[in-house]
């Protein structure tokens, strides 16, 4: 098959425009396996990791004063525990979590976004920080909340000739956790995961439901007991809300029997999960 290697963002972009039946790749730890078990067959591969320019991260602007980041689609799983393990601390647990340190060394958060799997470990603390995707074509750029840029098990909307650029997540202003049970404790899919973003200034509660839907989801109605958190005393987080803001977890899942687990453990799990997740977070903003 072809082998396509741009040198540079304009250069990824025009071939991306020549070849649409081209498969993109940056660290391969998807690509490869689905090419070696034959699920994949593209007329040609993109190689992405010549451009630079996906590998940078920082303010979103140059003046930016709210903390908005911008991150490359190209930041590895090692860089993002290491460079943005203090500034999105829930997408640095996550990070932790996955595969070994060959695979996050490799593998990037742009490849989880264009994988799309309901159990991408990078997605929920993403959805929890309430993140957009910025993509990229010769046409011109767009930028989608990520839960309209994933619309399926594996699907999402990027168009034939588009490339993931970068994602838009503003820099925690309180506490992040992640929390994922798997059937062993290291390289393993999610069973299912729960991701907690508190942010204190807005007093909301931002979540991340992983490997329990068709798609990573959010938990409104766990979201909207923020009101009734004690957020100006820093008091004690009423045991009671912490229940039900898991139980709500649980609920706002669609999940199913499969090997690695079945719905009715799924759903249990993420409860446990999300009342912990939120008590860790909430010590820590005590
Ligand atoms: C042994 C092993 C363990 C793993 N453990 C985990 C785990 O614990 N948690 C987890 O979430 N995942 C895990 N994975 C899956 C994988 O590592 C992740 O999904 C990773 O984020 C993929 O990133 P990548 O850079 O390697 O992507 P690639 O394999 O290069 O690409 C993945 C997909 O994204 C597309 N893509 C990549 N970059 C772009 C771009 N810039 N624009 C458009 N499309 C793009 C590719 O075409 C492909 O469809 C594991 C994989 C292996 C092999």
């Amino acid at each position: 098959m072809e082998f396509l290697q741009p040198e540079d963002w304009g250069e990824a972009l025009e071939a991306r425009a020549a070849h649409p039946g081209a498969l993109p790749l940056w660290g391969g730890t998807d690509v490869m396996v689905d090419l070696n078990f034959g699920r994949e067959r593209p007329e040609a591969i993109l190689d992405l990791t010549r451009v630079r320019a996906l590998e940078e991260w920082g303010p979103a602007h140059p003046d930016e004063s709210e903390g908005a980041l911008r991150i490359g689609a190209g930041v590895s799983y090692t860089r993002a525990i290491d460079e943005l393990g203090s500034v999105l601390p829930g997408l640095g647990a996550a990070s932790r979590t996955v595969g070994s340190p060959q695979i996050r060394n490799r593998g990037t958060i742009g490849g989880n976004l264009g994988s799309s799997s309901p159990a991408g470990d990078a997605l929920p603390p993403l959805y929890a920080s309430y993140a957009e995707i910025e993509l990229a074509s010769t046409r011109g750029t767009r930028r989608l909340p990520i839960g309209e840029f994933i619309t399926g098990p594996k699907r999402n909307v990027l168009a034939p000739d588009e490339l993931i650029a970068a994602f838009h997540v503003p820099a925690a202003t309180g506490p992040q956790q992640f929390s994922k049970v798997g059937t062993r404790n290291a390289m393993v899919i999610a069973v299912c995961s729960v991701a907690v973003a508190l942010d204190p200034r807005a007093k909301t509660i931002g979540t991340g439901i992983g490997s329990a839907a068709p798609t990573p989801v959010r938990a409104p109605r766990a979201e909207a007991l923020a009101a009734e958190l004690p957020w100006d005393d820093r008091g004690e987080l009423p045991a009671a809300l912490a229940e039900r803001f898991g139980a709500l977890i649980g609920a706002a899942a669609s999940p199913i029997d499969d090997v690695r687990g079945t719905a009715a453990y799924r759903r249990h799990a993420l409860a446990v999960l999300g009342r912990r997740a939120l008590t860790w977070a909430w010590e820590e903003y005590r």
